[in-house]
C-alpha cells in the first residue's frame, strides 16, 4: 500500500483545553482497483484530543456493503469507516451507529471483530448488564475471528466515506 503523508499546526485551539492549537495530519493510502482513501486526524499539542475521519477521494456515493464473511482469508479484508459510518453484524445482533464521538478508521474485517470485542468487554463491566449473554456473544466473536463461524459485515454510510475493499463485497445504493 501506497502512503502520502502531511502535516501542518493550524492556528485553532483545542476545543477540549482550549489552550493548546490543534496540528492536522493527512495520510494517503491508495488501495489497487478502489482508489485513495484519507485519513485525517486533529490532535491537541497539550492534552489527548483526538479526532479521526476518513473520506474517499474518489467514487463518492451513499452506499451500502454486505460482506459474507466465509473464510480467514475474508478477516483480511480492508474496510474504511467514516465518522458517519454504521457497522452492523446481524448473526450477533451488533448495530454500531454513528454519534458524536464516532472516530473513523481504517483496519480489516478482524480489526472490526477486535474493536467490538473490547467495546463488549467494557459494557461488560457496567452494572445491569446481563453478563451471561455478554460472554454468549464474545465466544461467538472469537470463533469469527478464528474463520470458524461465518457471519456479514454491513457497512452502511450516506456521506459515502466508508467502504469494504473487495469485488467479494455486494454494493447497493442507499437512497
Ligand atoms: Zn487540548
Amino acid at each position: 500500500m501506497e502512503h502520502r503523508f502531511g502535516m501542518t499546526k493550524l492556528n485553532i485551539k483545542c476545543p477540549i483545553c482550549k489552550s493548546g492549537n490543534l496540528i492536522f495530519m493527512f495520510n494517503i493510502h491508495s488501495i489497487p482497483y478502489f482508489g485513495e482513501v484519507m485519513e485525517s486526524t486533529l490532535l491537541c499539542e497539550k492534552c489527548k484530543f483526538k479526532d479521526v475521519d476518513i473520506s474517499l477521494l474518489e467514487n463518492k456515493e451513499p452506499r451500502r456493503y454486505i460482506l459474507e464473511v466465509k473464510s480467514e482469508e475474508d478477516l483480511f479484508i480492508k474496510v474504511a469507516k467514516s465518522k458517519e459510518g454504521i457497522i452492523k453484524i446481524p448473526e450477533i445482533g451488533i448495530e454500531i451507529y454513528s454519534t458524536i464521538y464516532s472516530q473513523g478508521f481504517i483496519t480489516n474485517v478482524e480489526g472490526i471483530l477486535e474493536r467490538i470485542q473490547t467495546a463488549l468487554i467494557d459494557i461488560k463491566a457496567l452494572e445491569g448488564i446481563n453478563k451471561e449473554k455478554i460472554d454468549e456473544i464474545l465466544k461467538k466473536i472469537e470463533r469469527m475471528r478464528e474463520g470458524k463461524e461465518r457471519f456479514t459485515l454491513i457497512i452502511e454510510d450516506k456521506t459515502g466515506n466508508s467502504a469494504i475493499f473487495s469485488s467479494k463485497a455486494k454494493v447497493e445504493k442507499l437512497s
